[in-house]
């Protein structure tokens, strides 16, 4: 292997600033917002992103569009940890966003308030000022080992990015996070694209971040991969990094817990481990955790802290995927309302009423087809919401 990684021990020294840089070209082209890091223990992004950079100034390749690189939470980042008081990844609710945009920042303000305010400002002027498609890429790192994977919101534009990666990619999940950064792009009508690059210190990770880059620029039509000296070194490195898991896959269970539960997963998992339903997963207060479903389990919880003690997920075949693409080009979703059991919210064009004494079961695969996933149950009723689409999408 020709690659070389800069050595990620090392980086506690290093101090990061808000903006990595930005490089355009010429002619016009999409907008791509790279953000590494919102997560302060996760640095291998906004290294990848430098890296990127530099080369980029060195090469001076053809270049459509602009690429905008941010350091996410630089405060967290440069002291080294998740976050200084609160998860930058989780205040990006549609009220708050408003509510900050009109304020005056507070005294009593935390860190992450003050970070969210910065990269605000810098998003919503890069988008205002841009006319072209919009494009979002969140860069990741976890903390066990594991193949690298994709979470999107499921739409059409997402779908066609992540699947350039070629990485697994998670659907569903990313509709049932609430006040996620990628949520907050989403809704905005953008494309946006999670990306989790492997173990936070692996060297390989961020050789991973570097290719999904400039995957995502070449996808995009910023760049010709021919330019970029490594680049098919780098997307054959992460093409290697992905184990045998399914190409595919959407979220069945989530296994929620709380502080007073006590769980404690059983050792050993990994992300996409096979499961069978019964299966022992981890203990509680109550006694044993057991597996609901056969599926694959998705980001066991190994650290203390967590809402979340594990998911589960199962693969979905090409050839769903094909079809709901179809269904959703012939914008059948306008017949959802007609199904019995299936009824309009008023106010919210991307929300569908559900009375399950009514409705058959396969009415809400069909509602999964056509990017209904987040689910919200109130005794007979289940309101399926989806992220708002683009225009082909
Ligand atoms: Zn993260």
């Amino acid at each position: 292997m020709m690659l070389k990684s800069a050595v990620l021990q090392s980086v506690t020294e290093k101090k990061f600033h808000r903006e990595l840089g930005r490089f355009s070209g010429k002619q016009p082209g999409p907008l791509v917002i790279c953000i590494g890091g919102i997560h302060g223990n996760e640095p291998a992004g906004a290294l990848a992103l430098e890296n990127v950079l530099k080369k980029l100034r060195d090469a001076s390749p053809p270049f459509r569009g602009e690429l905008i690189a941010l350091a996410g939470n630089v405060r967290a980042l440069n002291s080294g940890v998740r976050y200084r008081h609160r998860d930058l990844n989780r205040m990006w609710l549609p009220e708050r966003v408003s509510q900050i945009e009109d304020e005056l920042p507070a005294q009593s303000a935390t860190a992450e308030d003050a970070e969210q305010r910065e990269l605000l400002d810098i998003i919503e002027t890069a988008l205002e000022r841009h006319t072209g498609d919009a494009i979002f890429l969140d860069l990741h790192t976890t903390s066990s080992e594991g193949s690298p994977f994709a979470i999107i919101s499921d739409t059409l534009t997402n779908r066609r990015l992540a699947l350039e990666l070629g990485v697994p990619i998670i659907l569903g999940l990313e509709e049932n996070l609430d006040g996620t950064i990628l949520n907050y792009i989403n809704d905005l009508g953008h494309a946006a694209i999670g990306f989790e690059a492997g173990q936070h210190r692996s060297p390989g990770s961020l050789l991973n971040h570097e290719a999904a880059v400039w995957v995502t620029l070449a996808a995009a039509g910023c760049i010709q991969p021919y330019y970029i000296h490594e680049f098919f070194d780098l997307r054959q490195h992460l093409k290697r990094s992905v184990g045998n898991v399914p190409r595919v896959m959407e979220l069945r269970y989530r296994h929620e817990i709380r502080e007073a539960d006590e769980f404690v997963m059983q050792p050993g998992f990994m992300n996409f481990t096979r499961v069978t339903k019964g299966q022992l997963l981890a203990n509680d207060r109550r006694g044993t955790v057991t597996s609901p479903e056969n599926g694959l389990l998705f980001m066991p919880l190994y650290q203390s802290q967590g809402e979340d003690g594990f998911f589960l997920v199962r693969e979905v075949k090409l050839f769903w995927l094909k079809v709901s693409a179809q269904l959703r080009k012939w914008k059948l979703d306008r017949l959802l309302p007609h199904l019995p059991g299936v009824h309009m919210l008023p106010d919210s064009p991307d929300s569908l009423k559900i009375d399950t004494r009514i409705a058959h079961w396969f009415v809400v695969e069909i509602c999964h087809l056509l990017g209904f996933r987040k689910h919200t149950q109130q005794d007979d009723v289940l309101i399926v919401t989806r992220r708002r689409q683009s225009a082909n999408s």
